[in-house]
């Protein structure tokens, strides 16, 4: 049974999604502050198995929780609820290292979908990872190494933590290596279609990645730009190989 974690002030809200959640099979706890929850998500490891975290909350707002999650090494999928109306809430929320996001109101079956949809892409990534019978969870370029299993990015004898969604952006970007992959797919494929997605969303996150895996990210040797396209993963460029 997967069990979710719900930081959430507004009481009745907080009881609505217990409830229902719970008749739909998941196990919940809810508490209603940012500090609360942090204690409960201790670095890398937790019972829960996926997170949801309002914005607005009393204390620390979700941003601050969510990129001290990060920060301790805690990647566990979250997905946030944030405003109806402010766009850059949800740029900043994925830029502290958020997996999803809702715009608050929503419908209820929007968020169960959501939920399953980060529970799924877990179970996508870890299973895409170990093709049978050989089980390879890394992919190494230019002396970097990904492991997807650990969610994890090493560069020399750097280490830098990945989120689910990072991981699953750059796992299908290097899927496609040296072909032109188009935003539009990537919300498709990665993210399972959220047209209310801003597409500057997944820019963000190429922003994100190409601070780990390039020597300049401002000028992208691995992670290149297809100009009113998308992105195009280069595992060796020419002058390496
Ligand atoms: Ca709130």
């Amino acid at each position: 049974m997967s069990s979710i974690l719900i930081v959430e002030d507004e009481q009745h809200l907080a009881d609505g999604l217990r409830f229902n959640l719970e008749a739909e099979g998941y196990q919940v706890q809810v508490v209603d502050t940012g500090e609360a929850a942090l204690e409960l998500l201790p670095a890398r490891q937790t019972s829960f198995d996926v997170v949801v975290l309002d914005v607005m909350l009393p204390g620390k707002d979700g941003f601050t929780v969510i990129s001290e999650l990060r920060q301790a090494g805690q990647f566990i999928p979250t997905l946030m609820l944030t405003a109806r109306g402010h766009p850059e809430d949800v740029l900043k929320g994925f830029a502290a290292g958020a997996d999803d996001y809702l715009t608050k109101p929503f419908e209820l079956g929007i968020l169960i979908a959501r939920i399953r949809g980060l529970l799924r892409r877990r179970e996508w990534l870890r299973a895409s990872i170990n093709p049978s019978p050989e089980p390879i969870d890394t992919f190494s370029f230019d002396g970097k190494t990904v492991n997807f299993d650990q969610l994890e990015l090493r560069v020399l004898d750097q280490v830098f933590p990945l989120t689910l969604m990072e991981a699953n952006v750059l796992r299908f970007l290097i899927q496609h290596e040296g072909k032109q992959v188009s935003r539009k797919t990537m919300l498709e494929e990665v993210w399972g279609l959220h047209e209310d997605t801003d597409t500057r969303a997944i820019d963000n996150f190429i922003v994100r990645l190409r601070r780990y895996i390039e020597d300049d990210p401002t000028r992208p040797r691995h992670l290149l730009t297809v100009r009113g396209v998308g992105y195009r993963f280069v595992a060796s460029p020419p002058d390496l190989a």
